[in-house]
This record gives structure tokens, sequence and C-alpha cells, in this order.
């Protein structure tokens, strides 16, 4: 009996059960988490769980100022114990006196009527989105494009920086929504189409905000709040907050991964996704809630529903019957913090809830646990302020720079044809395209405004593309003649009336044409859009220009791939800026003249065609050459420009890609070298991308998938080796049945057109759900 069980388990494939480890816990850190809830009573307790919009605790006075009333900041507090407050009064940008003294207010009134500090939280999502005066960074998608985390890394530190100057501890970043449907207005703040790219990136935020010991967080640090848990980001309309269907395959290999990875990194709170994803609104699923993340990762900290969202469970998803009902369902499922902007019915229904035995005592003490684990790290029990003294160097020209070097390595070169790119600096430009001049475009959303609108004022000093040009080029040599206006209030869409015909003449005078088109600033729901196709006035802006015969260069300023296909064989030459900030006309200008050197590559793929969107990891079947025989199934993958495409001023040759193992199973780790030579004639750096293919999988393989990246600087003639660290499990997929697998057969690894085979010897199957 016993041989034959032994026979049966050695021709089954090895199954592999691990527990995966949780951020170590600080023992006494710990205890006084466990000292201070036993103090609390039932209605401290549900206080601590709901989040409050700041508007509502004051009023807009006779100078259209916003004014912090403070009997009714006194009351809310003191009646409710509310544990957090959260916004920018009419989401627009405050100055850093302001968020001191109310910050600072607030928490004197919760150390006096609760003893526990607030944690006040703002969507510092690029920078110090609702802090005037300080830094922004260019937007989450640029930091993909230039494959470097070190620069989503320096970023997160200086915002951490800075909005601990303005007395915030708690950011709503970084955001890992896979950005792989095209039409969703949010794809640009988060890092992509891809999981490992938004992995490492996340990983590296979370370590430039948090510091390196996620229990307690310095003085210069901020807790974060990584969003939006998970698969958000595939709506199956394409539009904001719409259902989305993923399978379990995708769901856990794919959207799962950064938020894993952001766990691991000791991300300090979560914040859900607003829809549902297979008919489960997120804010209900305790699924992926508590079993996902709370227990199988065993990570410890603090989830909080993002805007309004257990209203949203009766109001939008019809899940529950009313908000009595949503609570209960929401936070049964694992929800810690509500974030219900506008009203404190939250705290006298849940404790219903709690009297009537429909929610647990336990799960109360155990999100309070979790709410008072992010204050004790945050160390603001013993700090409940910052700011002042210490944070001189809010807003300096060294983070400004910062954020320049950024937007330069971030800026895309799609196409240079005959080299026309750099322009000598006495080329005489006609700068054209609704993108032109205006700084909303280059900021984005989250920029001193929720939509990036209203703040042309708090973005003076910086440069509009015209202007960097004129500083670049000389004001003499560049002609500003827009033909297509964006309307300043209304939709992020509106155009003006064009004016073709004027732009048409100016390029009389000019030697050649740029044109800054793309979008407007928006996000979330407001960005919504039912034409993947860039502007029709956009593009017959360009056509007649081309017809004047001087050359067209391209500057796309847009959040999302808008469709261009009959206007980009008219251009010589395409740029991608995405949205790259307040210093994106300055990088811009330093590229197009040649003193700095193009080196992002595309973080999505650009569709060519609307009936046509691609992900990179396609599913081999996806593509399907022409077939012989009477009925042809071809399926042609048609794309404008593909994941990680980009130029440069100087050329990189890519040899001897190698494997120190040829053979190899799951406990193994790969290492893979290529020697990466520049062969141009200037310095310039190169984004290594390491792919690989399953070639026959029991799934369908992906024709590839990233595995690593890694950015290398190199002067002209110089060779470097870049060196991957692989680990053979990494090369496992999700199986038919929901299991990790590392299947027995030929994989090919792939480094520019470089391939090495390597041959995995023997099948693995994991039973845990993490690898
Ligand atoms: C957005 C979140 C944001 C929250 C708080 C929501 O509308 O989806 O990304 O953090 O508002 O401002």
């Amino acid at each position: 009996m016993k041989k034959t069980i032994l026979t049966l388990l050695l021709a089954l494939p090895a199954v592999v059960s691990y527990a995966q480890p949780a951020i170590p816990r600080d023992a006494k850190l710990e205890a006084k988490i466990e000292k201070t809830l036993k103090k609390m009573t039932l209605d401290e307790k549900i206080g601590q769980m709901l989040e409050l919009n700041l508007d509502i605790m004051g009023s807009y006075d006779a100078n259209r100022q916003w004014q912090l009333n403070e009997t009714m900041l006194d009351t809310l507090i003191s009646n409710h114990k509310v544990g957090s407050i959260l916004n920018a009064p009419g989401t627009r940008a405050a100055t850093v006196e302001q968020w001191q003294y109310w910050i600072r207010l607030i928490q004197e009134k919760s150390m006096k009527h609760i003893g526990i500090p607030t944690i006040y939280g703002l969507d510092h999502n690029h920078g110090v989105t609702y802090t005037q005066g300080g830094t922004l960074f260019p937007q989450p998608i640029n930091i993909a494009a230039s494959f470097n985390t070190e620069l989503a890394r320096t970023g997160a530190e200086i915002t951490a920086y800075e909005s601990r100057a303005a007395n915030c501890p708690w950011v709503y970043n970084p955001v890992v929504d896979l950005g792989r449907d095209p039409r969703w207005p949010r794809i640009w703040e988060s890092f992509g189409e891809d999981a490992i790219v938004n992995s490492r990136m996340v990983e590296a935020q979370i370590k430039g905000y948090q510091g390196d010991d996620p229990n307690h967080l310095g003085k210069y640090n901020v807790g974060t709040s990584t969003k939006h848990y998970f698969a958000y980001g595939a709506p199956w309309t394409g539009k904001d907050r719409t259902p989305v269907y993923l399978s379990p395959q995708l769901l856990r290999e794919k959207y799962f991964e950064p938020f894993r990875a952001a766990a691991m990194a000791g991300t300090l709170t979560m914040m859900v996704n607003s829809g549902s994803v297979n008919g489960v609104p997120l804010h209900a699923s305790y699924e992926y809630l508590t079993k996902w993340l709370k227990e199988d990762l065993q990570w410890d900290g603090m989830l909080v529903t993002d805007w309004a969202d257990i209203n949203n469970l009766f109001q939008r998803e019809r899940v529950a019957k009313d908000k009595k009902d949503a609570i209960r369902i929401a936070i049964n499922a694992g929800i810690d913090m509500s974030m219900d902007p506008y009203s404190v019915d939250f705290c006298i229904l849940l404790k219903e809830l709690v009297q009537e035995g429909k929610v647990p005592m336990s799960r109360i003490d155990d999100a309070v646990r979790r709410i008072l684990r992010v204050k004790y790290r945050l160390n603001l029990f013993d700090q409940p302020n910052t700011g002042g003294k210490g944070y001189e160097k809010f807003g300096c020209s060294e983070f400004a720079e910062k954020s320049l070097r950024a937007a330069e390595e971030s800026e895309v070169l799609l196409k240079n044809d005959g080299n026309i790119l750099p322009l000598a600096k006495t080329t005489k430009i006609l700068l054209t395209g609704p993108n032109a001049n205006q700084m909303r475009c280059l900021h984005g959303g989250w920029s001193y405004t929720w939509q990036g609108s209203r703040a042309e004022d708090l973005a003076e000093k910086y440069n509009t593309i015209y202007e960097a040009l004129c500083q670049k080029f000389g004001a003499d040599n560049v002609i500003l003649e827009q033909g297509v206006t964006y309307k300043e209030s209304g939709a992020w869409y509106e155009e003006n009336p064009p004016q073709i015909a004027r732009a048409v003449s100016a390029a009389a005078s000019a030697d050649v044409i740029i044109a800054a088109i793309g979008e407007n600033s928006y996000t979330e729901t407001p960005g919504n859009l039912n034409d993947l196709w860039l502007s029709d006035n956009q593009r017959t802006l360009v056509k007649e220009l081309a017809k004047t015969g001087k050359p067209v260069i391209l500057v796309l300023n847009e959040g999302r791939p808008r469709l261009l296909a009959d206007i980009e064989p008219l251009a010589k030459a395409v740029v991608d800026i995405l949205i790259p900030g307040n210093y994106g006309g300055d990088a811009l200008a330093n590229l197009l003249a040649g003193d700095s050197n193009f080196s992002a590559k595309m973080p999505y793929t650009y569709p060519r065609d609307p009936s046509s969107l691609y992900n990179y990891d396609y599913k081999v079947s996806e593509e399907v050459g022409t077939m012989a025989g009477a009925y042809n199934y071809d399926a042609k993958v048609s794309l404008q420009w593909p994941f990680g495409y980009g130029l440069s001023y100087t050329t990189f040759e890519y040899s001897n890609l190698r494997v120190d193992k040829s053979r190899f199973s799951s406990d193994d780790v790969l290492n893979v070298t290529v020697d990466v030579k520049n062969t141009g004639s200037r310095e310039g750096k190169e984004a290594v991308l390491l792919y690989s293919s399953d070639l026959v999988a029991s799934v369908v393989p992906d024709n590839k998938r990233l595995r690593c990246f890694s950015k290398v600087s190199l002067q002209a003639g110089e060779t470097k080796t870049v060196t991957f660290t692989l680990p053979a499990k990494s090369l496992a997929f999700v199986g038919a049945d929901g299991r990790w697998t590392l299947e027995e057969g030929d994989f090919l690894l792939k480094a520019g057109k470089l391939t090495v085979p390597v041959y995995c010897t023997r099948t693995t199957v994991w039973d845990t759900p993490n690898i």
C-alpha cells in the first residue's frame, strides 16, 4: 500500500507549499496598540473607522476664501470621534501655512477629545497636488516610460518631504492599476500596462514615501495608500467605475501582482477599487479584501474605501438595499475605514449593526487595530504635527531640477525620419496645436485641482511648451499660431471653433512645424470618452499643415494613446511627451534641441485602429497568420507603436545574451546577462528589457512577458554588461485550476533582438495562492 502511494507521488508534479512572509511586526508598538484599544469605547472605535471630507467643516467667506469653522470641527470630533479627514477645500491647492493651521487644529481637537491623533490624507499623487508652491513631477505614466525606478523613488521622497512640510502624513498614492485599456481615463495615473513595471515602481515609491522601515516612519516620510485595490483599470465599457470582467488567471497573474508587491514592501494602507469585478463590487468582496490580502499575504495594513463607496454599494451597484446593509456588507468583507465624505451616519448605523450582532465586535477590533497601527507606525501619537523648521527645502530649486531631469527621461521619441531632430537653435519654428501654450495639459489631472483645471494661475511661473521653445530657440524664431484651442470652461475635450487657415498661412515663414496635440487635463469619470481618435479638428490641422510641404513634428501630450494613424505618416518626427509635469515644456525644448538625449520607451501599447486594442503580452492565438485552404482564419495584430518602443539620438547594439543555466527547475535562479554597446556618437541611456516566452503550455501562453528591466547609461562607444537575476519560479503561470504552475518544456529569453533558449526540466505546481 505504502509503495503504491509513493509511486503515485513520484509520477505527479512537485507540489510546493509555504507561507508568505509578512512584514515583521514591532512588539512594543503592538503592545501600545492593544493598550489603546482596551481603553476605547464602542463609539470611539467606530469613530476611528470614519473619514470625513474637510469641506464639511467650514465655508467660504465674503472674499470666497474657505475658512475652517472651529466650532463645527469641535462638535464633529467630540461627538463622533472621527479618526480621519481628507481632501483640500473645493479640491483646490492650499498654502503650506493653511495646511499647517488646519491640520494642527484638527490634531489638537483629536488629542483633546479622543486622545488619538487624526490621520489626514491628501491626493499628493505626482507631487504635492494640493499644496501651492510645491514640486510636481511627471505623472506616473511618464515615470514608467523612463523605466528608471530611481526616479520613482526620488519623486516619492520629495513628495513625502513636502507633504510633511504641509503637516500631511498620508498620501493616496502609489497607483498601480494596470493601464491595459486605452479608453480608460486613468491609465496615466499608474505605470502602464505591465505588471512587472508597476511592481518594481511601486516598491521604489513605497521606499521613497515611507523610508526603509514600515514600522517606524520618520518625520520626512508619509504613509502610502496603494490604490485602487484591485483590477480597477479594465472596465468592460472603457468608462471609469463600470464593471470589469477578467479571468481568474489574469486577476491573479497580472492585476494582483503590483498590489502583492506593495503589500510585501509594507504599504501602510490600500484604497479599494470603486467598481466591481466579475459581478462582485470590491467593497463587498470578502474573498479579495480579507482572503487574498489580509490572510494569504498576512498583510496587517489598513483598507480604506474610495470616495463614498459604501454608499455606492446600494446607490450604484445595488448589492445592498440601503446604507445600513451596505455598511454591514463592506465592514464584514474587510473594509477598515469608510471614506464617507459628507455624513456621520456611518457611525450611527455601524453601532446599530454591532448591537444587533450583524457585525462582530472582533471585526471592529481588527479594523481599529489596523487603523491604530498606521497611526503608531507614523509616530503620530508622539509627533502629531510636522513642518516649519527643518522643512526649508519645500519647493526648492534642487527638487525642481529633479523634476526636470525626470521629465527629460520620460518623453518618448517615436519617429525621427532623416534625423530631422535635433533641431538647430536657429531653426524657425511654427508652433501650433491646442497643447502649445497651456500648463494644464502639461501637468494633467490631480494638479492643484482634481481635474487639473482652474489652476493656470497657480502654475504661472512654469513654462508652457511655447515659453520653453522661445527660451531655447529665441522668441524671434518661434511663431505661435495654435489653429485649434481648448475651451477653458466646460468638458476637457471641448474645443473652440478652429482657425486652421491662420496656422497654415503662418507656416510660410517657418522651417519646421511643431504640432503640440493631444488632450486637455482630466481624471476619473469626467475623463470618459466615446471616440479614441484624436479630435477631428486636431487631425485636420495637421493634414492642412502637411500640405504646405514644411516638415511636421508631432508632439503628443495626452493621458492615453489617442488614435492618429491618418496623420502619423504626414510627420517626419513624433515625440510622445505623455503628461510630463511642470517642467515638461523645458524638458521638451532641451530634447528637441539635442541638449539632452531621449531615453524613454512606451509604457503601453499604442493602438493603430479602433477595433484592434492589444497589450504587448497578448495570447499567442490572438495573432494568427494567413491560413492555407478554403477558409482563412487570420488575425493580425495592428499597432501604431509597441510597448517598450522608443528611439534615442544614439544607437545601441545588444550582443552575447547568455544564461548561466540552460536547464532549470523551480528552485533555481537564472542569471541572465547581455552586453549593451552605445554604437552612436553621443552619450545615452538605454532601458534594457528582458522578456520570456513559454513556448508550449497547458493554458494558451502569452506571446511574451517582461520579467526584468534595467536602465544603463553609456558613453559613446562604451559597452556594459547588464545582469538580471531571474528566479525560475517567476516564469510560472496560473493554470486552468487556478494554481501557480511551472511546466516542463522550452522557454525563450529575449533582450533586444536576441534570444536564448532554456529548458524547464520538471513541472511544479504550487498549492499556495502566492509564490
Ligand atoms: C478617487 C481616488 C482618490 C479619492 C480621494 C476618488 O474619487 O478615485 O483616487 O484618492 O477620490 O480624493
